[in-house]
């Protein structure tokens, strides 16, 4: 897939301040302020940049910590994974593959078969709701 590239001040012309911040900056939204944290209608959510499809709403779960959290993806394809050894902790950061938006973190520390907790900040989602509900 071909990477998305832009320029901060084109991402600034349709992404909010919150959504710019995390995305393009790597942010964290404040736990529990997001609009997608006790959210559960079916659908699926694309990054807010691209529209790349990111999650099932099936996949998703409520963690306790104030953030999305999903235990798969909906595509092993549409996520990168990289290693983010800020703020003094080893943690696996989630980007977009086609925009490398930041999306959140990875924690294998999920309730599922899959052992994954895809924490992700709302401000980087888009959800799409599903047609056949
Ligand atoms: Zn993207």
């Amino acid at each position: 897939m071909p990477k998305i590239k832009k320029s901060n001040d084109e991402w600034k012309r349709y992404l909010n301040d919150t959504s710019f911040k995390v995305t393009r900056e790597g942010a964290t939204e404040r736990p529990f302020s997001g609009q997608y944290n006790q959210f559960y209608d079916k659908g699926i959510y694309q990054c807010i940049c691209c529209g790349n499809e990111l999650f099932d709403s099936s996949k998703k779960f409520d963690s306790g910590t104030g953030w999305p959290s999903f235990d798969d993806p909906l595509s092993s394809t549409s996520l990168e994974e990289l290693e983010d050894r800020s703020y003094g902790m080893t943690r696996v950061e989630v980007r977009c593959i086609s925009c490398s938006a930041h999306l959140g973190h990875v924690f294998d520390d999920g309730p599922s078969p899959t052992n994954k907790r895809y924490c992700i900040n709302s401000a980087s989602l888009k959800f799409i709701k599903s047609k056949n509900e």
